[in-house]
């Protein structure tokens, strides 16, 4: 294998996924303005679904110009051996491996946020906000990217500077230790994201006691689950629409709705809406999820520590100085179509999950408020009622409205589940 068939893999790889992306896309679109299924009559009105079928549109085109610049730019910048120019003004200011691979990679970050940040200011202020979505501020929008921006490098700054420390020290042994540090920073996070992170973009308050919090706590009691911190989010400071989550785990572990979901649906709705996140809770799925995004990482980590010492890597990409900062790249790019591989698994895991988690809800409340709070948060982010199942099996982690509300009105699981 000499370095050149390896460049001609990478770009293989780039312009396959590429293909594969924009087909599927296509295929989706097709089939925007198909008759609506007989059981979601009644999501939208007629003036809804025109403005459902408009922003699907929108969204389409403006994906698709989106991606074929990156495209184009991912392309160009291999061609032109970006990542070696990047690497020479690196290497310019430093000997040290570790401020080396932190320059290189606060460039190509940076650099790349400052060419999509005009993608992202127009899907906020021209599309949501012509759809009626948005409610973002210009200074809300800078506030966020710089937030984010210094959080990544704080965040993956050190992540990165200790696992090239880690590859200094002990060589292809790193990945042992690169796995542990990162093991205990998703833990981590899991755990701690509501109270450390969230914070920084929003502001939390406890549920107030009141009507809807007793018959979420009646629920709660009923099902054997403990449930006491239960949070509302002000995400309608940025966006009408509206979501629910659930975070950590043991005494961590907490609900958090935002305050558009209360706006929009009604008490049962939202104890059905929670009844569901207990279901993922109770049926193990976030400990399952966890887990296995652990041990995907670990066995990532093992097979980029076989490659990441050899030469030919880096050579590539056109960098004449190997170093682990660009093999990381290379092997980045080279394991895509692995990557998408496990993706597709964990979509296809995630959906059964979600089938599981309405079963739950099914079983341990009512079907019905669930039903109509899919039905009502469907509607209001205008979303789409008739996916290609072609797509729906790519990206899709969680069934379509139209999958889940068979599964919820079909009486024969009733009592399958325990
Ligand atoms: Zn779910």
């Amino acid at each position: 294998m000499t370095a050149q068939t390896l460049f001609y893999i990478i770009i293989a790889i780039i312009i396959i996924n590429f293909i594969i992306d924009k087909t599927l896309d296509a295929i989706n679109a097709k089939h925007y303005n198909d008759p609506i299924p007989e059981a979601l009559n009644d999501v939208y009105d007629a003036t809804e679904y025109k403005k459902s079928q408009a922003y699907k549109t929108v969204n389409y085109k403006f994906g698709l110009g989106t991606s074929v610049f990156s495209f184009a730019l991912t392309l160009g910048f291999l061609l032109l051996d970006g990542f070696e120019y990047v690497d020479n003004i690196a290497r310019s200011y430093s000997d040290n491996p570790i401020i080396i691979a932190l320059i290189f990679f606060g460039i190509i970050m940076i650099a790349s946020d400052i060419i999509t940040t005009p993608f992202g200011y127009y899907k906020t202020f021209v599309i949501e906000e012509k759809f009626g979505f948005n409610k973002t501020t210009k200074k809300l929008f800078i506030l966020d990217k710089l937030k984010g921006l210094v959080m990544m490098a704080l965040l993956g700054g050190g992540l990165i500077a200790l696992i090239v420390w880690f590859y200094q020290a002990t060589g292809n042994q790193f990945w042992l230790y690169a796995w542990g540090i990162v093991t205990v920073f998703t833990v981590f996070m899991n755990m701690f994201y509501s109270k450390l992170i969230v914070p920084l973009f929003n502001k939390q308050t406890p549920l107030e006691d009141g009507e809807l919090r007793t018959k979420i706590s009646t629920y709660a009691e009923s099902v054997g689950f403990n449930l006491e911190k239960i949070f509302v989010i002000d995400g309608s400071k940025r966006s009408t629409k509206a979501n629910a989550y659930f975070s950590g785990f043991g005494r961590e572990k907490r609900v958090t709705l935002y305050d558009t979901l209360v706006n929009d649906l009604d008490d049962e709705e939202i104890v059905a809406v929670l009844a569901h996140e207990v279901g993922h809770y109770k049926k193990k799925h976030i400990i399952f999820n966890l887990v296995t995004s652990i041990l995907l990482t670990g066995l990532t980590l093992f097979i980029l520590s076989i490659f990441v010492s050899n030469p030919l890597l880096s050579n590539a990409i056109g960098v004449e100085i190997p170093s682990f900062h660009v093999g990381l790249i290379a092997f980045g790019l080279l394991y895509s179509p692995i990557s998408e591989i496990t993706g597709l698994i964990m979509n296809y895991v995630s959906r059964v999950f979600e089938y599981q988690a309405d079963d739950y809800a099914k079983n341990t409340y009512k079907a019905e408020p669930l039903i109509t709070s899919l039905k009502k948060l469907s509607k209001n982010s205008l979303s789409n009622l008739t996916p290609h199942k072609a797509y729906v099996f790519m990206h899709y982690s969680h069934p379509t409205l139209l999958e889940r509300v068979k599964n919820l009105k079909n009486k024969s699981a009733l009592n399958s589940t325990n």
